[in-house]
């Protein structure tokens, strides 16, 4: 039988704020083990949370970015559960009345071409504390730094048809937020954490079968792996006559395993209640429209504005929007004078691949500039400017014109050197030139590379095939 795959995401991502959700302690990573703690956010009697005006600020900005409806009143609530790295016995979330709900998010599948995914709701909450077990020999300890830190929990709707489409939305997903600049979605630090749940259905079906949640997912690449890995589980289950069960699995990175933690349906009921020490959060038309006009471009509209503007091809325009950075940098480096598609050339190659080591650009677009103005005039070959931007690279102070000279890379178009070259050229090969001359005029190629060689890559090439047309006449 064909399956078809079902997916939704849970995505919990850090807002970046300075302080926690509902109290002034840092939200600083690496701190030392419980610094950044204060009787708010380690649960202490009589203590009173106070919203975090910043983090209600750019959790409204992730929602107006996804294209959720914000929601002018919304509430706190507690969940409750005991656990060691959640001090107060209950955690502060948003429950029956989200911050927002009802956006949605497009974005190229590699299945299905571009589709839309919904977004059921976004709500704030504080995130729990962290078990550490290799800090005491036969111990666990508690570090309640992160105990209170902001959190926006993104909820996808049951869109999602496959793990790689999966990744895909992740992707475009971490994109829009971090251009938004709500938070910096880096996965290695946790402020960025995905559950998946995923079910299976014979292909056509409509109705939901019973799904399972991945957890422990600590790359957009293990998120795959993991829905590969059930989805295979779960088919083989059905198919030999057995049902799924709703039940929570980690994915174990070393073996690309799915493994049954505790089952669902045995999972505590949350008693879920408005939390009395917070009041609705009442937010005024004005107040959300405003936060409409703090978004930024975000990468969809980036992306149409370059290739519609520019002519870039569409593939460029992606590659380089992909990050804001990467884009800004692109459009300093054309605001200087060069021609789009060489800028973009330039962009997704030396450029991106020194941005992705260093993390940082080496080279100002100013000076990359200049140094494509001196391959469009003729000045360098593109392998010499290659080089030339390495030495740039090197020494952020240089000047790309300065630097070719130095390294004797600056072409020759000098007629005299030229045909000096070419004489050189056609005395080594009588056999080729008589060729010519009978007629075999595609052997221009080969004497322009011959005396490219000859005069060890310095000749300008547009120089080299009039002299050879001349003395071959
Ligand atoms: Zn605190």
């Amino acid at each position: 039988m064909a399956w078809e795959t079902v997916i939704g995401l849970e995505v919990h991502v850090q807002l970046r704020t300075r302080t926690k959700m509902f109290c002034a302690c840092r939200t600083t990573f690496g701190d030392p083990p419980n610094t950044n703690v204060c009787p708010v956010c380690l649960g202490l009697p009589g203590a009173l949370p106070v919203p975090n005006a910043e983090a209600v600020r750019l959790g409204t900005i992730a929602a107006l970015a996804l294209e959720c409806t914000v929601h002018p009143t919304s509430g706190f609530a507690r969940k409750n559960y005991f656990y060691p790295d959640l001090p107060k016995g209950y955690q502060i979330s948003q429950f029956d009345r989200p911050l927002a709900t009802a956006g949605r998010v497009a974005f190229e599948s590699p299945d299905r071409g571009r589709i839309d995914v919904g977004i059921t709701r976004l709500h704030l909450e504080e995130d729990a504390g962290k078990l550490l077990h290799d800090r005491v020999p036969g111990k666990t300890a508690v570090d309640l730094n992160r105990a209170g830190t902001p959190l926006a929990e993104i909820v996808s709707e049951p869109d999602l048809r496959s793990p790689a489409e999966a990744r895909a939305y992740l992707t475009t997903l971490r994109q829009i937020l971090v251009y938004a600049g709500v938070s910096d979605c880096s996965m290695e630090q946790g402020s960025l954490r995905v559950d998946a749940n995923l079910s299976i259905r014979p292909a056509g079906d409509t109705r939901l079968d019973t799904k399972t949640e991945v957890k422990n997912l600590n790359s957009f690449a293990n998120v795959e792996r993991a829905l590969e890995a059930e989805r295979a589980r779960q088919i083989a289950l059905v198919e030999s006559g057995q049902r799924v069960r709703p039940v929570t699995l980690l994915f174990n990175a070393a073996t690309g395993e799915v493994k049954p933690t505790r089952s669902k349906e045995e999972s505590h009921d949350y008693r879920y209640f408005p939390d009395p020490d917070l009041p609705p959060l009442e937010l005024s038309a004005q107040w959300i429209a405003a936060r409409q006009d703090d978004l930024p471009e975000l990468p969809e509209a980036r992306r149409t504005r370059l290739e519609q503007a520019l002519g870039i091809p569409s593939y460029d325009a992606r590659v380089i929007t992909s990050e804001a950075a990467l884009a800004d940098y692109f459009e300093r480096v054309v605001g200087a004078g060069v021609e789009p598609k060489a800028a973009a050339n330039w962009l997704m190659g030396d450029v991106m691949s020194s941005y992705n080591e260093g993390g940082s650009f080496p080279v100002t677009p100013e000076r990359l500039a200049a140094l494509v103005g001196l391959v469009r005039d003729g000045v360098v070959s593109h392998q010499a400017a290659k080089r030339v931007y390495g030495e740039l690279a090197q020494s952020p102070n240089g000047e790309p014109k300065a630097i070719a000279d130095r390294l004797g890379l600056v072409q020759v178009s000098d007629q005299g050197a030229l045909g000096g070259w070419v004489d050189e050229v056609l005395a080594a090969h009588p056999a080729e030139v008589a060729r010519y001359r009978g007629g075999e005029t595609k052997l221009m190629a080969f004497f322009v590379g011959q005396v490219m060689k000859r005069s060890k890559g310095k000749a300008d090439p547009k120089g080299v095939q009039p002299v050879l047309q001349e003395r071959l006449r």
